[in-house]
Order: structure tokens, then sequence, then C-alpha cells
């Protein structure tokens, strides 16, 4: 019963900030490979994918 007091408290999980700040996704909002200066409209990996898709198949 007193192993519960061997385990010190779990610190709350830093937020991933490792990298540069990202831009967001126009789309899903989520945080993109490009970093938050680039210009124009960014998107993540799979709206990116998406969009291709999209175009491809349009037409
Ligand atoms: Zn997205």
């Amino acid at each position: 019963m007193n192993d519960a007091y061997c385990e010190t408290p779990t610190p709350a999980p830093a937020p991933s900030d490792a990298g540069p700040p990202y831009a967001e996704c126009v789309l899903c909002r989520k945080p993109t490979e490009y970093p938050e200066a680039t210009k124009g409209s960014t998107l993540c990996p799979v709206c990116a994918w998406q969009e291709a898709g999209r175009t491809a198949c349009s037409g």
C-alpha cells in the first residue's frame, strides 16, 4: 500500500515544441510540415494527398 507514495506525481507532458512553429493546415488546422512563415495556403500531408488525388481524378 506504500507503493503509491513512491511514485512522483506525473508532470504534465510538455508540448512537443522541439521544432519550429509550423503553419496550420488551411483545411483541417493540423500542423503541417511547413514553417509558419510559409506564404500561401499550407496543407498537411493528409490534405495535400487528398488534394492531389482530387486533382488527379478530376476531369
Ligand atoms: Zn489538413
